[in-house]
């Protein structure tokens, strides 16, 4: 007979056949500039902890102390009886740092554009997204009954052809979503939210942008991408973002309107059938709040860090692509080299992974370096000798 479940084992061994299988990588301790991976002590310049507030000393002590009075974990979802005053005073708190009247946290990003995409729309509705978005935002459209249609990667020209050639077709959509990361994360551009906000606003559909590489980053104070180009609340109609990124915690949230926070709450499955964050997780994320706004030296530093290396990385010869941001990729073509470099690069004491096909394109792998501003001035020479030598090796430069 047939082994129904053989599929899992013939699946797995194609991949691993193809090198197209994740192998894990062991943290042996915190994510920190210095840091214990598969057992070696190597720089780390693939995480996504910008700021280093995943180790910084206040966000510890919140998480500790939050412990200590309530407990490991809230005991339900929100809506019945695990909504900790904590939450509440988290998403207030997180309005106040967005600007914005109301703001909502969901477990993960994740599940954020998971949740909340597929009520936005729906059937009769058009949703527009940039080519390259995340995976969470393409299965968010993908749970909606609506109609798709993608744009191409930050153009907003294409963009309004895209809406013009909808509306000329069907033009009795009852809403029209259009849908954007604020940072691509493989590349590190900028969209320009600004320009696409404007399309949208000509012909009347909703905005909803993914912040997840923007926050703690861009913007006055580390605020995001709306801060960035100064975009009216009544432009940019979900901001969405998370806490596992430059927060250095884990979380996904949005901001907007007090109507868009209590739509949200109310028709998310993601969120209303999900246990809600632990106690210290809450803290943790207030903390990284707090840190933001009264150490404005981590975001400055983060940008100091990462002109520093793009030079030195440009002068040595290397690729970086259009990044505007601290995600700078080294692009290096095939597959195989990408993987050769990461491996050197990992004995010469720098962990930053190989980006390959599919990921992105088939002679566009890199390796892909997120800057961290706990870095020192010194460990960034260390990362960039180590650059030049592998480079060199592999006849990169
Ligand atoms: C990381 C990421 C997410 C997912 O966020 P999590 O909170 O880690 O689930 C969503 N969108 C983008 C653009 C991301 O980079």
């Amino acid at each position: 007979m047939r082994d129904p479940a053989g599929f899992l084992g013939e699946e797995y061994r194609t991949l691993v056949s193809s090198g197209l299988d994740w192998k894990l990588h062991v943290l042996g301790g915190p994510s920190a500039p210095w840091c214990e991976v598969d057992g070696k002590r190597v720089l780390m310049f693939c995480s996504n902890n910008y700021l280093g507030l995943s180790n910084h000393p206040k966000v510890k002590e919140a998480a500790r102390r939050a412990l200590e009075r309530y407990g490991a974990g809230s005991g339900s979802v929100r809506p019945i009886a695990g909504n900790l005053d904590l939450h509440a005073e988290l998403e207030r708190r997180l309005a106040r740092f967005k600007g914005a009247e109301a703001s909502l946290t969901y477990s993960s990003g994740f599940a954020t554009n998971a949740g909340l995409i597929p009520q936005l729309v729906g059937e009769g509705d058009l949703v527009i997204s940039d080519e390259l978005n995340h995976g969470s935002i393409i299965d968010g459209v993908r749970l909606s009954r609506a109609e798709r249609a993608v744009f191409r990667h930050t153009d907003p020209v294409d963009l309004e052809r895209v809406v013009q050639e909808a509306d000329a077709r069907t033009p009795s959509y009852r809403r029209v979503l259009i849908i954007t990361d604020g940072v691509f994360s493989m590349d590190g551009d900028i969209a320009p939210l600004d320009r696409i906000a404007d399309v949208a606003h000509r012909f009347g559909a909703m905005v909803y942008v993914d912040d997840a590489h923007g926050e703690g980053v861009l913007g006055e104070g580390g605020r995001g991408i709306v801060s960035h180009f100064r975009l009216g609340r009544d432009r940019v109609h979900v901001e969405m973002g998370t806490f596992s990124k430059a927060f250095g915690v884990v979380g996904g949230h949005i901001s907007g309107s007090r109507d868009l926070v209590n739509f949200a709450l109310n028709r998310s499955r993601t969120w209303l059938l999900s246990g809600s964050h632990p106690p210290a997780v809450a803290a943790a994320c207030l903390a990284a709040i707090d840190v933001l706004e009264s150490e404005p030296n981590h975001v400055e530093r983060l940008w100091a860090l990462t002109q520093q290396f793009k030079k030195a990385m440009t002068a040595l010869g290397f690729d970086t692509g259009h990044s505007e941001t601290p995600i700078t990729p080294i692009l290096v073509g095939e597959s195989a080299t990408a993987k050769r470099l990461s491996e050197r690069l990992f004995d010469l004491g720098v962990f930053a992974l190989p980006i390959v096909y599919p990921m992105v394109a088939k002679d566009k792998a890199r390796i892909r370096t997120i800057m961290n501003a706990a870095l020192t001035d010194d460990d960034l020479s260390v990362a960039i000798s180590a650059f030049e030598k592998a480079g060199r090796e592999l006849r990169l430069l």
